[in-house]
């Protein structure tokens, strides 16, 4: 039998679901929440669930948006000619974090990664393909998934599906340090990468 009550069990399994929560952490955020103020825990559950019906993907970059298509995509004073292709919605963040990038960006939702049974067709490839058809204007696609093997065979990938369209192609330069994750970069280390991109 549980130690817990049953509602006490159902909100650390629910909470152990979370990614990097272990069992102790999500007991130990179970009793935190026990503790809040009613009103408090209010906030917090109708901020997820209004947070997940809110959200969905823009159309264009495949972004987690409010509304579509999202601010960056439907900001005219961005460089509608260049798109930063990412793995995931956390990277635009830390892009847009360093400030000097004004193009814009296509979200591909994880990596090529065959031994993680991630196929080609279970990331936002398609997507992409079919956007650099409808936006002629496009002139460029920096290709910036992280640095590991599976980043680089993605980059390998996209790289040769797209130049055959006559866009220019970059990969973001590789002063990020081997097998790093372009969220963990500083903004100088990441500016430079940019700047220094080249051309596949
Ligand atoms: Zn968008």
């Amino acid at each position: 039998m549980s130690r817990y009550s049953p509602s006490v069990a159902r909100l650390i399994s629910e909470l152990g679901k979370l990614p990097g929560v272990g069992h102790k952490s999500a007991q130990r955020l179970a009793f935190h929440i026990l503790a809040m103020p009613e009103e408090e825990v209010r906030n917090l559950s109708e901020a997820l669930i209004n947070a997940r019906t809110s959200t969905r993907l823009c159309s264009v970059c495949q972004n987690f948006t409010d509304q579509d298509p999202c601010p960056i995509c439907s900001d005219p004073k961005r460089d509608h000619g260049t798109i930063c292709v990412v793995e995931n919605p956390r990277d635009v963040a830390t892009m847009e974090r360093m400030r000097d990038y004004t193009g814009l960006y296509h979200v591909l939702h994880g990596v090529y990664s065959p031994l993680n049974n991630v196929g080609l067709d279970e990331i936002k490839i398609r997507e992409l393909i079919e956007r650099l058809r409808e936006h002629p204007e496009t002139k460029e696609v920096i290709i910036a998934t992280n640095q590991t093997a599976e980043g680089e065979a993605t980059a390998m990938y996209l790289g040769r599906l797209i130049k055959p369209a006559g866009i220019k192609v970059t990969r973001i330069a590789s002063g990020l340090p081997m097998g790093s994750d372009l969220e963990y970069a500083d903004d100088v280390t990441l500016s430079k990468a940019m700047q220094a991109r080249h051309e596949f």
